[in-house]
């Protein structure tokens, strides 16, 4: 058994020196992730600094421009929040789609955008091979079992999927993460947040070690008051998503789309937003026969493995239902 010291931060700033003054500590929100790796055996922090008993740093702000939510803040208020559901509905699916209600009580905003892949090699050291959990080691997957896998943003090094459900929606809607760290805020769209694996796949994030979230913000639009979250999975609950889609749309009066958003999940290596897909949309009717034409352009640089091509096609038909849910 390993001995794990237990700290409870006061204050961010404290939080953030305790983090740096010790290599081996790692900060405590709601613990679904991480304590599950500890007991996995892929994460060994000698020391938690809980986060969750300070005050503040857990409120949902719905103003007039932005959506500003702690990192504190549990997934279940926020995905409850009245002014959420109403004016951002993808983000409020995405979290209930995201986890049971037991974990959704638990798990912190901040910690859901930390979570780590679900690779199952990953996830088990008894495989040696995996250059996420050590580096140069090589990855198990590329020729294992891979049908969880990505098919977008992968790399000759890892081709694990990004598990998020919440960073799907904030990436369709352009969120800001903000972050408190020893040389003070910064703020990093939710794109340079998930960086690509690259030759380093073990650098997930570009927090260095003593950096944390201190909340997400999201941009009022019409596109986000009119969108939605599909996650497609292998059971209907408790199970992450084979491909999802987070998508919306502004259509104008005589029925033409003015402001379209594209995001997949489940597919990729980082919540992969579709460019094209949403180009292919604005400036033309909303219609069934132009969501299928765009939706078709979705996944379009895709390097399937043996087992994970389906998700090329379920990307695809994802994006497509989602078109037809949200302008239906
Ligand atoms: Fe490790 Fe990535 Fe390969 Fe999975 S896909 S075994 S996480 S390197």
């Amino acid at each position: 058994m390993r001995a794990v010291e237990y700290t409870r931060a006061d204050t961010l700033d404290a939080a953030v020196a305790l983090l740096q003054g010790d290599s081996s500590a790692a900060p405590l929100g709601g613990g679904t992730t991480l304590v599950d790796l500890m007991k996995c055996g892929v994460a060994h922090p000698s020391r938690l600094i809980d986060l969750t008993q300070m005050p503040g740093h857990d409120d949902v702000e719905a103003g007039e421009s932005v959506l500003r939510i702690g990192a504190l803040c549990r997934m279940s208020d926020v995905a409850e929040h009245p002014e959420v559901r109403r004016r951002w509905p993808a983000v409020s699916e995405a979290l209930l789609r995201g986890a049971s209600q037991q974990l959704r009580n638990m798990a912190t905003i901040g910690g859901n955008l930390m979570q780590r892949t679900r690779c199952g090699y990953f996830r088990d050291p008894s495989f040696t091979e995996c250059n996420k959990r050590d580096p140069g080691s090589g990855c198990a997957a590329m020729d294992g079992e891979n049908r969880g896998h990505a098919v977008l943003g992968t790399s000759g090094s890892c081709i694990a999927t990004n598990p998020g459900d919440l960073a799907v929606a904030l990436t369709a809607f352009d969120a800001a993460v903000h972050i408190l760290g020893p040389d003070g805020h910064r703020v990093l769209s939710i794109d340079e947040f998930f960086p690509l694996p690259g030759e380093t796949p073990e650098r997930e994030h570009p927090l260095g070690h003593a950096e944390l979230i201190t909340a997400v913000e999201v941009p009022v639009s019409a596109a986000a008051a009119h969108s939605c979250y599909l996650k497609v999975r292998d059971r209907v609950s408790y199970e992450f998503a084979a491909a999802s889609a987070a998508v919306g749309l502004e259509v104008l009066a005589d029925g033409t789309i003015a402001d379209a958003r594209v995001a997949l999940g489940g597919v990729a290596t980082k919540p992969w937003r579709e460019p094209g897909v949403e180009a292919a949309l604005i400036g033309r009717p909303a219609s069934a026969a132009v969501f299928r034409e765009a939706a078709a352009l979705a996944a379009a640089d895709a390097h399937p493995r043996r087992h994970n091509a389906y998700k090329v096609e379920l990307a695809r038909r994802t994006v497509e239902r989602a078109l037809l849910t949200v302008s239906g």
